[in-house]
């Protein structure tokens, strides 16, 4: 058997006609970017997310950029973020010449940990970057009382965590900007790059929306600098047409979740992921980590399952294999290895089953069946 880690053509054999007419009526109305499907999505989406404002962007990256472009982000300033998160979030800060500052996560959500966040603030710090990483919310009251002590601004990179809740209420709308990302392996994917800028803040919502658009609120009149980082038609449609069976592709990733939870918990030295009691978590990722006792014998403990499982058929994953504080691409910032102690454990003990809406139970019970297999 061959279990993918995830089938993006399950997916969309399931919304097959329903889709290519969406996309037929982009390309009968020429509205190839921006128009009519991305602005449909735009407010879909912001009521989805229970946010007053939406803006469709070329990519989450670019979204990214654009919260902490938009805040004022620039040159001298320092962004805190998670050391176990997916490049892109620390691009934010670099594209606006700001030096990321990274912090370990808490060993339990994987997420930002707020204990550890202070310590890194310095007069130089702009933004704290909450990431929800792999579908779970991060502790945001306890950093939005950090940023409001220090004076600094807490924004979500939310690109995993398409509805994801934290206490009970969507996230996206609760700090001063999120970013999501569309590209088509995530909750909602678009059929090529997309994201999109969420904010209740009107002022924000005008400033990023300009700068999306090449610094215009009129067509070749640029009052400020700016970007092109439009959304495309094609990506409005399809995305409007899934969000609308979102909330049920979620329950489904959440009953796989409650399946392979079952299924591994017997398994001493496997920690199955954990779900916060302030977290609705949306399962973009089902990280599990191995432990048999040391960094280096769990390490091996992982390469070796892993092995196992890939010529057993089944599709696994790693995320991510090198946190950002020891990226080649960061190495003048002058980071150690363990120093992060959670996010390296992550690293190099953690390991990604398959993960997607329309996996069977036949598919999930060949998952677990292997893994027992590999432990007995
Ligand atoms: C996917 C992802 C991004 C970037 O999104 P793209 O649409 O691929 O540019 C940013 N941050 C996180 C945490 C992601 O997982």
């Amino acid at each position: 058997m061959n279990i993918p880690f995830l089938d993006l053509k399950a997916n969309y054999n399931s919304i097959k006609s329903e889709v290519d007419s969406a996309i037929q009526n982009v390309l009968d109305n020429t509205a190839y970017i921006l128009g009519a499907a991305v602005q449909n999505f735009e407010k879909d989406f912001a009521a989805a997310q229970h946010v007053k404002y939406c803006l469709g962007t070329s990519s989450g990256t670019d979204a990214n950029h654009l919260v902490l472009w938009g805040l004022g982000v620039g040159p001298g300033d320092e962004v805190i973020i998670p050391a176990n998160t997916f490049i892109a979030t620390a691009w934010g800060a670099t594209l606006c010449g700001a030096t990321p500052v990274f912090v370990d996560c808490h060993p339990e959500s994987y997420n930002l940990d707020p204990a550890k966040v202070e310590a890194a603030i310095t007069s130089k710090t702009k933004a704290i970057v909450a990431v929800h990483l792999y579908g779970q919310s991060a502790d945001l009251d306890p950093l939005k009382e950090i940023a409001k002590k220090h004076n600094i601004l807490l924004v979500e990179d939310a690109a995993q965590a398409h509805l994801a809740e934290y206490k009970g209420k969507p996230i996206g709308g609760q700090s001063a900007a999120a970013s999501f990302s569309y590209y088509p392996g995530k909750n909602l994917g678009a059929y090529g790059e997309g994201g999109a800028v969420t904010t209740n803040d009107e002022a924000l919502f005008n400033r990023v929306k300009k700068l999306r658009e090449h610094g215009q609120s009129q067509k070749y009149y640029h009052d400020s600098l700016g970007h092109n980082y439009r959304m495309e038609g094609i990506q409005g449609a399809v995305l409007g047409v899934k969000l609308k069976h979102l909330s049920k592709w979620t329950d489904a990733r959440r009953a796989v979740a409650t399946k392979y939870n079952d299924g591994l918990k017997a398994l001493a030295k496997v920690i199955t992921p954990k779900e916060m009691s302030y977290a609705k978590h949306v399962y973009h990722l089902y990280v599990i980590q191995l432990n048999d006792g040391s960094l280096e014998a769990s390490n091996q403990l992982r390469d070796k399952l892993k092995d196992y499982l890939t010529q057993q058929g089944v599709n696994v994953g790693l995320h991510y294999p090198i946190p950002l504080h020891l990226q080649e691409c960061f190495k003048d910032l002058g980071y150690k290895k363990g120093e992060f102690p959670n996010s390296e454990r992550i690293a190099e003990a953690g390991l990604s089953l398959p993960m997607f809406p329309e996996m069977t139970d036949e598919q999930i019970n060949y998952v677990v069946g292997k893994v027992k297999e590999f432990f007995s």
